[in-house]
């Protein structure tokens, strides 16, 4: 950390600067200039206690981080991509990963379709969920126990992975048992204990950026889950919330290139979250692969009209064979594939 001293402040009121920055736990060098003194404070920020709290001394004008706060995540600690296996399937390598299905399970006929659907057209990992992060209490909340079991028949049936949702630590051992893929919500990115359960379990984790998240708090959050043991997490850009009206979220691709260039971790994008809107799912797929994603989460439901859950923004089955069509020469222009 740097620690900016009032201009005029006398040598002793810097030396008063200098002891507590060391009983801190920090070597400290000050750099006496003309007019101005900074103290360079030197020691590791990530684990030594904070500086920051030297702002309240009436001669310190501003205390600077000079290092991240993450280090697991961070680019610098694994300048490689890093390759998450989900159960033989490789994220964030060469090969485009593609993960689709319906917002929730509904129902066996329902899921069964689209887990046929989407591996016909390509996909690789069926996602629905079965718990449901719903906003009032009145809305269907997930077949629950009962739509992880339909899970397990779709992937017994189709051999696709599954990733679905858990909400809640109480869930994460039952959960695990039929995801291949822990999904992390929005409204959950920072319940800290849910992602330490989550972590332990060693499953893969896609970890959605939360719905007023700062990048560093994202990356911090997946910090969470590598420092208890687990690298196999994927980011997830999702959208976030901004003023803008005409799309549910709005869909950060400029996210997706600063996780690239920050992390190592792969980075998968959700369109159908991101803009909540059917008729721009493909579009935003095409802009995800050229931002240089790894993967897409997609929503695609038989009837969107009839779903129970985000049905505004569920593609069917015809738009995903379409855009499983469009993909490719966009891939193939960024040195990907499917
Ligand atoms: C979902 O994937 O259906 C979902 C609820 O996602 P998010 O947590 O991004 O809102
Ligand atoms: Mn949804």
């Amino acid at each position: 950390m740097i620690i900016v001293i009032r201009p005029n402040t006398s040598r002793e009121k810097v030396e008063e600067v200098i002891a507590e920055v060391e009983k801190l736990g920090y070597d400290a060098r000050p750099i006496f200039g003309t007019n101005q003194t900074v103290v360079a404070a030197i020691g590791d920020e990530r684990t030594h206690h904070t500086l920051e709290s030297l702002n309240v001394l009436p001669q310190v004008e501003q205390v600077m981080r000079v290092q991240k706060r993450y280090k697991l995540v961070s680019r610098e600690s694994h300048p490689d991509n890093s390759v998450v296996s989900v159960d033989g399937i490789e994220i964030g390598g060469a090969k485009f990963s593609m993960m689709a299905g319906p917002c929730s399970v509904e129902n066996e006929e329902q899921l069964l379709m689209t887990a046929h659907a989407v591996k016909k057209a390509g996909a690789t990992i069926l996602r629905g969920g079965a718990y449901k992060p719903r906003t009032s209490p009145y809305e269907f909340q997930g077949l629950g126990k009962e739509g992880l079991r339909l899970l397990q028949v779709a992937k017994d049936e189709t051999g696709l992975k599954i990733i679905t949702e858990v909400l809640s630590e109480r869930d994460v051992e039952h959960v695990a048992q039929t995801a291949d893929i822990l999904q992390i919500g929005a409204r959950n990115s920072q319940n800290f204990q849910l992602l330490i359960e989550a972590a332990k379990s060693g499953k893969p984790i896609l970890l959605k950026r939360g719905l007023s998240e700062r990048i560093e708090e994202w990356l911090l959050a997946a910090e969470y889950i590598l420092s208890y043991g687990n690298p196999n997490v994927l980011l997830c850009e999702r959208g976030i919330r901004t003023f803008e009206t005409y799309t549910r979220n709005t869909l950060d691709l400029v996210a997706v290139a600063i996780a690239k260039r920050e992390s190592h971790l792969p980075v998968i994008v959700d369109p159908s979250q991101g803009c909540g809107r059917a008729d721009l799912v493909r579009i935003l797929c095409r802009g995800a692969v050229a931002m240089g994603a790894d993967g897409l989460l997609i929503e695609v439901h038989p009837n969107p009209a009839e779903a129970l859950s985000d049905g505004q923004q569920q593609v069917d089955f015809n738009s995903f064979d379409q855009l499983m069509q469009e993909l490719p020469p966009i891939l193939k222009a960024v040195g990907r594939e499917l």
